[in-house]
């Protein structure tokens, strides 16, 4: 195996967001520079790395420059384009690599490679077109939720299809702009987990989890760890992220959403999606965890050692989304005054409804009681 990247060389990361601006804080602080790829002029990322390439996925020049720039290259959002990473890979290792973007890009891929990798899923369709849903519907019934295959997150390119009359199919079709899309049928789900994995450049896995999701409106609202579950349940969902970190050969981060449903033998596990990157469920590990998800990013991309992520308390996140600012500036000293919360923002100058601004973060001696402070400190916000 080639010899590590050591602290003091450049890393890549493509993508502007926060996650990518998480990653640049952690390498920095382990002693990298960073160096961002966004198409976005002013991004999360770009504020806090030590350079920036500002350019198309496209401008060939400008990937051949940043890709000689770095010592290696990762992701902070999977939809970057196919040829711009095959552009990249011709000179530096992209981590995680061109065929688990692939996958990951695609719902009816992912689906595909799941199925085929035989982890319990929700029964699903690949739909193509109008004709084709109208079999899907037929054979797995309603209600279900139809999905774009392409470019989904945090819910949207998703509509719930109530009813099988033709109406009802044509309302769905158009809404999510007439493309190739997914159809699940809707699981009713008890709870919904996830787990995050490292894999490095050796093989080695390390997982953390799960963590117990709320979402609200289909966007991620609170995660917490350790989750209500037993050891059996929370051993399964360690070996289904441990057996799709192996599969899909990723090297850096995965997290693996999943469905909790009852059943008269206890709990059983249904995988929901996939996502090859350090993910919103996982940020409490910057506090919860010796190791957090970023970390491990920059460590499975340098090819060193990937640290144990080992649970250090009770912890809960709480997203702050741009609602948050509909009444003017939350009140962050009340918040901050809450026992064990910590604040992250993202530095995004605009806070449009929905959109991603921060997370709190709340250690507490239980996981109830790092809940009950991130949501004290959430309330707290809110002015008036
Ligand atoms: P994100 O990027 O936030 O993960 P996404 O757009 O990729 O979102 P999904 O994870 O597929 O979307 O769905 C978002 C949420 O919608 C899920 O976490 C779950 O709460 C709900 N949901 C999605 N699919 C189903 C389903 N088949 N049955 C029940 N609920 C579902
Ligand atoms: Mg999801």
């Amino acid at each position: 195996m080639s010899a590590p990247i050591l602290p003091g060389a450049a890393l890549g990361v493509l993508g502007g967001g926060q996650l990518g601006r998480m990653f640049a804080v952690e390498a920095r602080r382990m002693g990298y520079r960073t160096h961002v790829y966004a198409p976005e002029c002013v991004s999360p990322a770009a504020d806090v790395a030590d350079r920036h390439t500002c350019a198309a996925w496209d401008d060939v020049a400008a990937l051949d420059a940043f890709a000689e720039a770095v010592e290696a290259v990762t992701i902070e959002f999977e939809n970057v384009p196919r040829a711009a990473v095959d552009r990249l890979a011709l000179r530096r290792p992209v981590r995680p690599g061109a065929q688990v973007l692939h996958i990951a890009q695609h719902r009816g891929r992912e689906k595909a490679f799941l199925q085929g990798a035989g982890v319990p899923l929700a029964p699903f369709r690949l739909v193509d077109d109008r004709a084709a849903l109208s079999l899907a519907v037929a054979e797995l019934g309603t209600p279900a939720i139809l999905k774009t295959a392409g470019f989904g997150y945090d819910g949207k390119g998703q509509v719930r299809v109530k009813s099988p009359t033709a109406e009802a199919l044509d309302a769905a079709w158009t809404a999510l702009g007439e493309q190739p899309c997914v159809l699940e049928a809707l699981v009713p789900f008890e709870a919904e987990l996830s787990v995050v994995g490292a894999r490095g450049v050796d093989g080695e896995v390390q997982i953390f989890g799960p963590l117990l999701n709320v979402h609200s409106h289909h966007v991620l609202d609170l995660s917490s760890a350790p989750s209500p579950y037993g050891e059996a349940v929370a051993r399964a969902a360690r070996d289904l992220g441990e057996r799709l970190l192996v599969a899909l050969e990723v090297v850096g981060m995965l997290c693996v959403e999943l469905f909790v449903v009852a059943s008269p033998d206890g709990p059983r596990l249904l995988v929901n999606e996939v996502a090859p990157r350090p993910h919103n469920s996982g940020h409490l590990t910057l506090e919860g965890a010796v190791t957090s998800q970023f970390e491990q990013q920059v460590r499975a991309m340098c090819g060193l050692p990937l640290g144990d992520f080992g649970a250090v308390r009770p912890t809960a996140m709480a997203n702050l989304l741009g609602d948050l600012w509909a009444d003017g500036e939350p009140d962050w000293a009340a918040a901050l005054a809450v026992p064990g919360v910590r604040l992250h923002l993202y530095g995004k100058p605009e806070a449009r409804a929905g959109r991603k601004m921060g997370h709190l973060t709340a250690l507490g001696d239980t996981v109830e009681e790092a809940q009950a402070r991130v949501v004290r400190a959430r309330n707290l916000l809110r002015r008036g």
